[in-house]
């Protein structure tokens, strides 16, 4: 690290290192177990779950897995919300060796579809609900021959009426419900299946820098290495608690959230969705003292009735990552609830940080762009900044990030191609584009992607542009982000129509949000004459989305 000092800079008194503690994620849910089997490991309303029962249900769902036949490296389905029994069959998922793939809850029919086929997953673990409106019709398609079923009224005691009210507890026949099961395998001690630090621990899947959905393949190393990097940068530890309300599925969810918690042996504290009235209330029961979300839970949390000062007294430690936060935000913020918002950045290709802010700095910001800087790399974690010719630059200039540490994913799943293009000899090509500044900042400033992030999540264009093209009146179709005062980003699609075709801009909109989740479709719709394209064909996406970005400027 001689030659980059700001790996050490600003984080002082820590080294720029640390070494991997753990073979698998299991071994540091284990080692927590141990030191404290009676503490909490997840809270969700008044139900509380305690380490030693997380290890016993946990120990019964592999059992209940390697009953159907399931050997190591199989794949399970995880299609739920922010519910206890995610982090149950995630956990119960490796100690039976298998690999967990976590999906969207808002992905519909042709998503889930892909996933499942792409993942080659034999189980899924689905809400009841989800399964009777998406999942029964696509099944046939896919390789899952087992299905777990569970309702999100299992582990919660109180405010049934207001949370959940319309759920109901729904039968689905031909499936097996997860609390029977787990009560009938209770008791059982599953073999011990060895779990290697390269093997893969969940596949998560992310449009990445280019084209469809692909499974990123985390490693236990990766998951263990970032673990341990928040606990460290942040000071996490026991006494903590940790506020769960970015969405599980999301590497965000599944690092800052649950492999954190498995590893400190903190009670995680899971809301089922953003109901930011309620995220307040919680905070405040709960003493919650750490969370990582988006810029869209903190404007929530801003505008909720009851935030006033003291509303977060004890959160404490907050980070923002999966897409940019204005320092206006960060600000606002701070004089609501009078705590400092911590910039954090990554990719789900590199298990989520590979920058952040060390706990108590402020960030600066970029004059030029007004960005908020990333932070810096954190522990053993090379950036470099590169030119399109592939060679590095110096401070101050602008180029793409690539990123090389411990925390960088193995590749795609069965996708040597798309490995090669985006990880080439294992150092991840970003697709972002910034710079690091004279004292070892890092700003992001543009994206070479032609991914969109509404307020982190991530829409593909062509994902949209496909189902636009299944309309009958349409000829051609350019999906980009436009600037959005709450997610930063959102969808807007640019049509021209066939010759003596006529369809509205609402028909189309409808058209999409009936086929995609519900963050995709496209809130605005451009008619053109013609698509600018290059003379070889080529949608020119780019230019659509600067001549919208310089409409917000004008
Ligand atoms: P995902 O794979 O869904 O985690 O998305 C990763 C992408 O989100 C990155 O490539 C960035 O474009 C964006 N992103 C994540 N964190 C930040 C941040 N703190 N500031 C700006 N963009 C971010």
């Amino acid at each position: 690290y001689d030659d980059k000092p700001w790996l050490a800079r600003y984080a002082p008194g820590q080294p720029a290192a640390i070494t991997v503690e753990f073979d698998n994620a299991l071994a540091m849910f284990r080692s927590s177990v141990e030191r404290n089997p009676n503490g909490d490991a997840i809270r969700y309303f008044d139900g509380r779950i305690s380490l030693r029962e997380l290890d016993e249900l946990t120990d019964a769902f592999a059992a209940a897995l390697l009953d159907t036949g399931f050997t190591k490296g199989d794949r399970v389905a995880l299609y739920l919300q922010n519910v206890p029994q995610f982090v149950i069959a995630q956990i119960g998922t490796w100690k039976a060796g298998g690999i967990a793939v976590s999906v969207n809850p808002m992905n519909r029919e042709r998503e889930l579809e892909l996933l499942l086929r792409d993942s080659g997953a034999r189980v899924l673990v689905c809400l009841q609900s989800l399964y009777r409106d998406v999942a029964a019709t696509v099944l046939g398609n896919t390789d899952v021959q087992t299905v777990i079923t569970t309702s999100e009224l299992e582990y919660q005691t109180r405010n049934d009426q207001r949370v959940f009210s319309g759920v109901e507890r729904i039968s689905c026949e031909g499936t097996l419900d997860m609390a029977e099961l787990l009560a009938r395998c209770a008791g059982r001690r599953p073999p011990t299946v060895e779990l290697a630090p390269d093997d893969v621990a969940f596949l998560t899947y992310t449009s990445g820098t280019t084209g469809p959905p692909k499974g990123a393949m985390t490693t236990h190393r990766n998951v263990v290495f970032n673990a341990q990097a928040y606990r460290d940068w942040i000071g996490l530890g026991q006494d903590d608690v940790i506020l769960g309300v970015a969405p599980l599925f999301h590497i965000t969810g599944l690092v800052g959230h649950i492999a954190i918690s498995l590893l400190i042996g903190a009670p995680l504290v899971l809301m089922y969705r953003l109901d930011p009235t309620l995220t307040i209330e919680t905070i405040r029961d709960e003493r919650a003292t750490f969370t990582v979300g988006s810029i869209t839970v903190f404007i929530a949390l801003m505008n909720a009735p009851n935030a006033d000062k003291d509303a977060l007294a004890s959160l404490t430690k907050i980070y923002s990552g999966g897409a940019p936060i204005p320092p206006s935000t960060v600000k606002a913020f701070q004089s609501t609830f009078g705590h400092y918002i911590h910039n954090i950045y990554g990719l789900t290709e590199t298990t989520s940080p590979s920058h952040a802010v060390p706990l108590g700095a402020q960030a600066p910001v970029d004059e030029a762009s007004g960005a908020l800087s990333v932070g810096v790399p954190i522990y053993n974690t090379i950036v470099r900044i590169v030119g399109d010719d592939g060679q590095d630059l110096p401070p101050g200039e602008i180029g793409e990030l690539v990123t090389s540490g411990p925390q960088v994913v193995a590749g795609y799943w069965n996708k040597p191609e798309e490995t090669e293009k985006a990880l080439p000899g294992g150092a991840l090509h970003t697709g972002d584009v910034g710079y690091m500044d004279e004292n070892g900042w890092f700003y992001i400033v543009d994206r070479k992607k032609d991914q969109i992030n509404a307020g982190g999540y991530k829409v593909w264009p062509r994902e949209v542009e496909d189902v636009l093209y299944e309309h009958e009146a349409v000829r051609e179709a350019a999906v980009v982000g436009v600037p959005d005062p709450y997610r930063g980003e959102t969808v807007k699609a640019f049509v021209s129509l066939r010759p003596g075709r006529t369809a509205t801009a609402d028909e189309l909109i409808a058209f999409c949000k009936e086929r995609m989740a519900a963050y995709k479709y496209p809130r605005q719709i451009e008619f053109l004459d013609e698509i600018p394209k290059t003379v070889t064909g080529k949608l020119l996406r780019r230019e659509l989305r600067a001549r919208e970005q310089q409409k917000q400027t004008v």
